[in-house]
């Protein structure tokens, strides 16, 4: 039941945004902050005092009783420990008290995250830092601080410190390029981001079933049901009113934390769904992503559903992605990457254009590394998802445009007779390319680049550090030479037309499936790492240490030590998988296909007895499902000792579980996915994909 809803009115109300602040901080507080996020200021433990206390006020009106520095560890996922702000107050009773030095620092310990070896035993404990540009929020009786989170020697141990130091970094370099283009106003540039998040929902009752479900967030086994995703009838269908219901609760808590929460439907796959928020801020955008995970997670069981992040749940369906739309914006509000009416502006979009096609051609095994697990091993490549080459797609009039400058031809405009010719020979750029191409990787889509890569599950600062590092390093290579320049027209034009001509390879917008684009992209010498074994050795690649390092964004350390930390989840979950399903085989498929063919076989004496004659279909049918029973044992004791042999050091481990495991793993599902098959409903262990997907 939808009770009527005032959204101005909720919107933000668990929020402490600017709107909370300007209420509960006194003026020259509220300044003194605004200042410290737009000018990188320090703020003073007096400032941070009164912030403190007009945020624990706040807070305790929304009925929190504890606050907690909430963190976003390499775990991909968000941590938090929670203390209350009870103190006492020397006569038997308590005053609830929060410091600026309580909000400012923290000491969570939390030495069990991964650390990749930066933390040494003697000193394990790590730290978090108030994250001042993200806004703390009220959810479940506590207050939510972001934080950074560090290592006593102050190495980065988590996702946000990057992304921070990256947001600054591309920043200061946009804006030495504005500079060069006559900007005097513009003091920072915003990476704007909009995360589109897929995920699935199914009935709880069914999912506690499902071992594979629980303890790995997928399904190991299922037959494909006899209906899948074929007849296209979930795509942007009516929305069944338990799963409306869930979308209701979910708009309206995420409304109140402030999330943009703005479009929502039902995508191809049965049971799969898309919440979409309007884009923010980096950072705000980075934290608004983990909270809408978060409450998805939460709003689904208090629907009787869970909700799963997982890349492919279910085998034989699209999985889950995320969108990541990237655009570069001044602080006086223009975007960079949308295209201007003037020559002048045109040329400034060129140069952005050029820097971003040079980037993404240059660091295409960073970028792609950022997007690498073993979940999104199953999309990357499938047909489903773009392949795992990356390639950029501008629709065929930018490349028109791209092909003029590199051609030195006058670019026409087919629709319209007007030929606009910018400085000099730069041709105007078409406003509107709405075509869109859903198997490119990287999409410019009219006014921001869209990198479709992402893992549903995955965090999206990963992308988002690449994306502004790589940017940062492109801008700042231009505006060395710009801003040497005796003439800046002729310097800029060469500029534009020598760095589209060196990285047009990377363009491509055909279709991204096909065969003919894995050889022709081969021709081209892209890369194609196709599963995160391959992809993770760009953390040593010297290129990339060298782009990483220069920027500050992480210390050669704090680089390799992801290196090691996405290496080692990866063998982990590999290694988790295989064990559930020996688990799964051993103890409820073989006892479930054995007990059936047990019954059929005391079935057939008894009609022997009867009639005289061996029933046919019955003796079929124990003489198939005993052969399987064999196979599926075999291959279930091969996969089992095969995790005996794993070799020594994460990169070995790696490649192992991504060749021989996994094909181990292969071979196991073949085989019980053909007993399930054979086997009668009644007595098979687990809820079937039928049921599952079709409740
Ligand atoms: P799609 O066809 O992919 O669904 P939409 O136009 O609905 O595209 O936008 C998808 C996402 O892109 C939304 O989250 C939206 O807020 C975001 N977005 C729009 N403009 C920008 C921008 N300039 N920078 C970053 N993200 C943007
Ligand atoms: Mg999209």
């Amino acid at each position: 039941m939808h009770t009527t809803l005032s959204v101005p009115e909720i919107f933000g109300t668990d929020s402490f945004n600017e709107a909370t602040m300007k209420q509960y901080l006194a003026p020259e507080i509220f300044q003194a902050w605004k200042q410290c996020i737009q000018n990188g200021t320090q703020l003073d433990l007096s400032v941070a005092n009164a912030i403190a206390e007009g945020m624990k006020n706040w807070a305790i009106g929304k009925g929190a009783t504890h606050y907690t520095h909430w963190f976003q560890p390499m775990t991909g996922i968000t941590a938090e420990k929670h203390d209350s702000f009870i103190t006492p107050d020397g006569s038997g009773n308590v005053i609830m008290e929060f410091s600026g030095k309580e909000l400012v620092r923290g000491e969570p310990d939390a030495s069990s995250f991964p650390s990749g070896g930066l933390r040494a035993t003697f000193e394990a404990r790590g730290y978090t830092a108030w994250d001042p540009t993200a806004f703390a929020f009220v959810k479940d009786g506590s207050l939510y601080i972001p934080t950074c989170f560090f290592s006593y020697t102050g190495d980065a141990l988590d996702k946000k410190t990057p992304l921070l130091r990256s947001i600054d970094e591309v920043s200061r370099e946009t804006v030495r390029i504005l500079r060069l283009f006559g900007d005097k106003e513009t003091k920072r540039v915003q990476v704007s981001v909009g995360a589109e998040q897929e995920y699935f929902l199914i009935p709880k009752a069914i999912y506690a079933e499902r071992e594979d479900l629980r303890l790995t967030g997928r399904t190991l086994f299922g037959a494909a049901p006899p209906k899948g995703q074929e007849l296209d009838d979930h795509y942007f269908g009516t929305i069944r009113t338990r799963v409306s219901n869930f979308m209701h609760d979910l708009d309206e808590q995420l409304w109140r934390l402030g999330v943009l929460s703005k479009t929502k439907h039902n995508e191809g796959a049965p049971c799969q769904h898309e919440l979409a928020p309007i884009f923010t801020d980096a950072s705000n955008a980075c934290d608004a992503n983990q909270i809408i995970m978060m409450v998805m997670k939460k709003c689904a069981a208090k629907h009787d559903l869970v909700c799963l992040l997982h890349e492919k749940p279910f085998a034989g369906l699209n999985g889950s992605g995320k969108h990541n739309n990237w655009s570069l914006c001044t602080d006086t509000g223009k975007n960079l990457f949308k295209p201007g009416d003037t020559p002048r502006q045109n040329a400034q979009f060129l140069v952005f254009l050029a820097a971003f096609i040079k980037g993404i051609d240059e660091y295409q095994d960073f970028l792609r590394s950022t997007v690498a697990s073993a979940g999104n091993d199953h999309r990357l490549g499938a047909h489903e998802a773009p392949p795992a080459i990356i390639s950029i797609f501008l629709g065929d009039e930018l490349t028109a445009v791209v092909n003029s400058i590199i051609n030195g031809t006058n670019y026409t405009d087919p629709e319209s007779s007007e030929i606009r010719i910018g400085v000099d020979v730069l041709p105007s750029i078409p406003k509107d390319t709405t075509d869109r191409n859903r198997t490119s990787p990287v999409a410019f889509t009219g006014n921001k680049f869209e990198f479709r890569m992402l893992g549903s599950s995955q965090s999206i600062a990963g992308p988002n550090i690449a994306l502004n590092t790589i940017m940062a390093e492109e801008l700042s290579q231009f505006a060395d030479i710009l801003e040497n320049a005796d003439n800046f027209d002729s310097t800029l034009q060469k500029l534009i037309c020598d760095t589209l001509t060196a990285h047009q390879r990377i363009i491509f917008n055909g279709n991204g499936y096909s065969q003919q684009w894995q050889e022709e992209a081969a021709k081209r010498g892209l890369s194609n790492l196709h599963n995160t074994a391959r992809a993770l050795p760009a953390y040593i690649n010297q290129k990339n240490i060298d782009l990483v390092t220069k920027h500050g964004i992480f210390t050669e350390a704090e680089f390799l030590a992801r290196y090691e930390i996405h290496l080692e989840a990866y063998c982990k979950l590999i290694n988790i998988e295989a064990r559930t399903m020996v688990d799964m085989v051993m103890h409820q498929i073989l006892p479930a296909a054995l007990r059936y063919s047990s019954d059929l076989a005391e079935g057939i004496n008894r009609k022997k007895e009867a009639t005289g004659n061996k029933p046919a279909t019955e003796l079929s049918l124990v003489r198939r499902i005993s052969e399987s029973c064999d196979r599926l044992y075999e291959a279930s004791e091969q996969l089992y000792a095969s995790l005996k042999k794993v070799p020594q050091g994460n990169q070995c481990a790696a490649d192992y579980y991504s060749e021989i495991v996994v094909a181990g793993m292969q071979a196991v599902r073949k085989e019980a996915d053909f007993l399930e098959k054979l086997t009668a409903k009644s007595y098979w262990p687990y809820p079937t994909y039928s049921d599952l997907l079709f409740y």
